[in-house]
């Protein structure tokens, strides 16, 4: 066919395409052209719908934040107690502290509000992850390798009771 049908970029004159975007129908090159789930979209669209997903208020994300490390810590204190238990309750907490944080910011939306959430999410679960791993250095560096130590004394003087035990009784004599 011709060449008065091919498209020129809108924003670099000097490409042709065939792609369009699907919502403004501008031309755009594959440079300018962002594929969404609903097809390819100039970058300006793609933009404009962000704006309008991202609905949260500039005091939705210390209000998340702190709600969330809040929740997040009194769970650390109860979740890890339970035992097995706590395969089935780590997933519910997670669940209470989403939903509670979703009904204080009123479902107002934001990719990043979400991201800051979940980060305040671990961070609130953290102080008695590290307290614990302290007092799990602290057992090991005082108990626990000298249990170990003891263990491989006991080890050593069982192997060493049975050869010498062996070797006498046997009366082979070695190093003679
Ligand atoms: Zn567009
Ligand atoms: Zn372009």
């Amino acid at each position: 066919m011709s060449n008065e049908n091919t498209l020129f970029c809108a924003n670099h004159p000097q490409t042709p395409t065939s792609l369009r975007c699907n919502r403004c129908e501008k031309p755009i090159c594959t440079r300018c052209a962002v594929l969404t789930p609903t097809g390819y979209r100039c970058k300006e669209c793609v933009r404009g719908q962000q704006k309008i997903f991202d609905t949260a208020n500039w005091y939705d994300y210390p209000l998340a934040v702190i709600v969330a490390a809040v929740l997040s810590f009194i769970g650390s204190q109860i979740v890890p107690r339970m035992g097995f238990f706590a395969l089935l309750l780590a997933p519910l907490a997670g669940v209470i502290i989403a939903e509670t944080v979703r009904a204080l910011i009123r479902r107002r939306r934001s990719r990043q509000l979400f991201t800051f959430t979940a980060a305040a999410a671990a961070i609130g679960s953290l102080p008695s992850l590290v307290s614990l791993l302290v007092i799990a250095l602290a057992a090991l560096s005082q108990g626990g390798l000298g249990v170990l130590l003891s263990l491989i004394w006991n080890l050593l003087y069982t192997v060493m009771v049975t050869t010498t035990v062996y070797t006498r009784l046997s009366g082979i004599q070695i190093g003679r």
